[in-house]
């Protein structure tokens, strides 16, 4: 199940985003998470601007394990979501 997870488009995981209530669950749930950041944070810089260091290192150092899906109350992919900075992240070292 958790692969199909991995393959949501940017209006996808926009979509998410936007429908996400902000309640931290997922952040909560996640094994990979350091330091603290704040939803709003994360959701704004996932899809678009810059992205400020913690955001990266959080986004590296997802490994994409799913425990953050589970505990959504809205059933949303934070996992997905986190790819994509992971995509973004690549991009921009590879100069856009
Ligand atoms: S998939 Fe990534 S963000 Fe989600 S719980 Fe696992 S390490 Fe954390
Ligand atoms: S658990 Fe779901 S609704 Fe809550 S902050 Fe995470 S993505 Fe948003």
């Amino acid at each position: 199940m958790k692969s199909t997870l991995l393959h949501k488009t940017a209006p996808q995981v926009a979509q998410e985003i936007h429908a996400c209530i902000g309640c931290n669950e997922c952040l909560l749930a996640c094994p990979a998470l350091a330091e603290t950041i704040s939803i709003d944070v994360l959701n704004r810089e996932t899809l678009s601007g810059a992205i400020s260091t913690p955001v990266a290192r959080f986004a590296r150092s997802c490994y994409q394990c799913g425990a953050c899906v589970a505990p959504c109350p809205v059933g949303l992919h934070r996992d997905a979501m986190i790819m994509w900075i992971k995509v973004r992240l690549m991009r921009s070292e590879r100069g856009g």
